[in-house]
């Protein structure tokens, strides 16, 4: 693969992503997937997809999981419903991430990806403990199927995230670095961040946000690629330096918009053209 193929985060029927044609229409040359819903999880809608992408030229470089009752509408809510952290969802939702790897797999893809959720900070709690257990159990599958997990940063500083890959003692856990989370969640400066856990990031987000005024209480802002916070070429530069070459995968999670969405994507794409015309 070339140094930082553009890429884009894609959906099929589930998640918030693009549809794979607006991949291809903007000429795109690789994608994450957010996983499908379990219903359509078949080795026939594997081919299927497969074959698609094969006759797109596009490249599947990751698959996201995600679950049915997460709600990302205010931080508490995230705390709540997201990830394998919440205690009553998180038996079914280990077993359904295994699945989805068991899909990536049939996708030939050997990197999945998800928000865990909210880690304790305090590593002490009881909580602590039994979060690193199903992720532990989840790495193992993985594992078995030849495929690395990497873990969405946002909910998490970036101090907490290398203490909790560290005590999993697997070696497979990498991160998918967003720096538009950590404003957004109000979890830390993001360049500050990258560098800090730079030598386990192995895949990124090019998202962008703005602070908001109570920073980890409110939400910030997510907005158009070079209009937030983030500084999207000292990002890219950032990156350069901790010699990270894989894809820039564009995520703009504005799904109820589509023509917009896709237009900003469009104009996302032109921007990190340049940087890397000015890096490379
Ligand atoms: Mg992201």
């Amino acid at each position: 693969m070339a140094k930082w193929p553009i890429g884009v985060f894609t959906s099929i029927d589930a998640g918030l992503g693009v549809k794979l044609e607006v991949a291809h229409e903007l000429g795109i040359p690789t994608i994450q997937l957010h996983a499908p819903a379990k219903e359509t999880r078949t080795a026939e809608n594997a081919e299927a997809f497969l074959q698609k992408l094969g006759e797109l030229g596009i490249e599947l470089t990751c698959v996201f999981g995600g679950f049915e009752g997460e709600s990302y509408a205010d931080i508490p809510t995230v705390v709540n419903t997201v990830g394998l952290v919440p205690a009553d969802t998180r038996a079914a939702r280990t077993q359904e991430m295994k699945e989805i790897a068991d899909f990536a797999k049939l996708l030939r893809c050997d990197t999945v990806a998800l928000h865990l959720g909210f880690i304790p900070h305090d590593t002490n709690d009881p909580l602590y403990a039994e979060v690193l257990d199903v992720t532990r159990d989840v790495l193992d599958h993985c594992k078995a199927n030849g495929q690395n997990l990497h873990l969405e940063t946002g909910q998490e500083s970036a101090e907490g995230l290398l203490q909790f890959i560290q005590d999993t003692g697997r070696d497979n856990l990498f991160v998918n670095f967003d720096p538009a989370n950590m404003i957004l969640y109000g979890t830390g400066e993001p360049i500050d961040a990258l560098k800090k856990i730079g030598n386990y990031v192995r895949s990124i987000h090019c998202k962008d946000g703005t602070w908001a005024d109570k920073p980890g209480e409110e939400w910030g802002q997510e907005v158009p690629l070079g209009e937030g916070d983030v500084g999207m070429e000292n990002y890219i530069q950032t990156l350069n330096e901790l010699g990270y070459t894989g894809p820039l995968t564009i995520e703009r999670e504005i799904p109820q918009e589509p023509e917009r969405q896709k237009a900003e994507i469009h104009h996302a794409v032109s921007l990190l053209n340049e940087i890397k015309a000015k890096l490379a």
